[in-house]
């Protein structure tokens, strides 16, 4: 099969996790005999310092007109001081409004073998970690009116989370139908006790319910699910959430899993195309010394997979980095190895 994706590297650590991504998938393309046809396109800093534009028209054209879009991270300290619509993290949000992509999958599952790199205590990790939050993707407050200003001389700024019944119901569906091929429990996380706009989420996913009755629906309000993740992560299955609290509580569940380089995400709609990524940033700290790990870029790849109908080569990569987290050998130095990312990546190439 011929697959034409748009690679989008970005900044820091961007480029270089996605240069393992593609070895990976260019291993998959001989085993497999796939064609995997990348355009570099140009997105975040990378492309405010050629265009001067975040996202320029020609990125988003040639994302729209690919079968998937691969992307490594955007933004860093060169770029956080210019005007705000400017910024790297502008590029992100204008493509994923631009592609309509409206659902965050984000999967948080714990490899067995490397359960040492939680911060959490062994017996609550041995308990097992396997959820996926479905994140609201293209509405509520990144996206809702937003003012600053000066009033009778005092300064002010607010940013409004509005959501209308359609964009609760359409995310609301997806929740249910993961929930549906998993164990079908599915939590709301909100702030129902303070929020108008919590309230309208629990409204449209109740009537939701009556759909889908095989599936357990429980509301949380988020700062209770804060604490639930760290305390007993295993009692969740799908959790579905605003824009705000997924993009808080998914970096929370990273880290639960050993590290935030791990974990991948699927940005897709209602049809096979989607835009996949790690959930971490374009860690400026470690940028360019050759050890990021680069297993969420990789993970992504497998997402990718899945959704091109690709299951055989997807479950490859996976097997691949189950083998090398069993071995515990040629480890990155967030899950406490010494290896570099290429020589972690290397290791996977062995086994696919
Ligand atoms: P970050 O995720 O980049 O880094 C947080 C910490 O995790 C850092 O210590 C970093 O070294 C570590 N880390 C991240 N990825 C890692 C990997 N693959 N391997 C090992 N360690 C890893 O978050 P941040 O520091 O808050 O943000 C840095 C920049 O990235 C900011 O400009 C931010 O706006 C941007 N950002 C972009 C995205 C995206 O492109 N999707 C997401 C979040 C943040």
């Amino acid at each position: 099969m011929d697959f034409k994706i748009a690679v989008i590297k970005g900044d820091g650590v961007g480029p270089e996790i996605v240069d393992e991504g593609l070895k990976v998938l260019d291993k998959i393309a001989q085993k497999y005999n796939h064609k995997f046809e990348c355009t570099n396109v140009l997105g975040g800093g990378a492309a405010i310092d050629v265009t001067g534009e975040p996202l320029p028209k020609e990125s988003l054209d040639i994302c729209k007109a690919s079968d998937a879009v691969l992307l490594g991270a955007v933004g860093g300290p060169k770029w956080d001081n210019i005007e705000s619509s400017k910024r790297p993290e502008k590029g992100l949000l204008a493509l994923r409004s631009g592609l309509g992509l409206f659902v965050n999958l984000r999967p948080a599952t714990m490899h067995e073998s490397i359960k040492e790199a939680s911060p959490l205590r062994a017996d609550i990790v041995e308990k097992g970690v396997d959820f996926v939050v479905v994140r609201e993707l293209t509405g509520g407050i990144y996206f809702g009116e937003r003012k600053t200003g000066v009033e009778n001389g005092v300064e002010f700024a607010y940013d409004v989370e509005k959501y209308d019944e359609n964009e609760i119901r359409r995310i609301g569906k997806k929740a249910f139908e993961t929930a549906m091929i998993r164990n079908k429990k599915l939590t709301c996380v909100d702030k129902a006790n303070v929020l108008d706009s919590s309230k309208l989420w629990r409204k449209v996913l109740n009537e939701l319910a009556k759909d889908y009755p095989e599936v357990e629906l429980s509301y949380m309000y988020v700062d209770n699910a804060a604490m639930q993740l760290v305390k007993d992560p295993s009692q969740f299955d799908v959790i579905v959430t605003n824009n705000i609290f997924g993009d808080i509580i998914s970096d929370e569940a990273s880290m639960i899993t050993g590290s935030i380089g791990m974990l991948p995400s699927a940005s897709v709609r209602g049809d096979d195309f989607g835009m996949y990524e790690p959930i971490h940033g374009s860690a400026p700290d470690i940028a360019g010394k050759n050890i990021a790990n680069p297993t969420a870029i990789i993970q992504s790849s497998v997402m990718m997979l899945r959704y091109l109908g690709e299951q055989e080569a997807a479950a490859k990569i996976e097997n691949a980095l189950v083998k090398v987290f069993e071995k515990g050998e040629n480890l990155t130095g967030d899950l406490g190895g010494n290896a570099t990312t290429d020589e972690f990546t290397n290791e996977i190439l062995k086994y696919i």
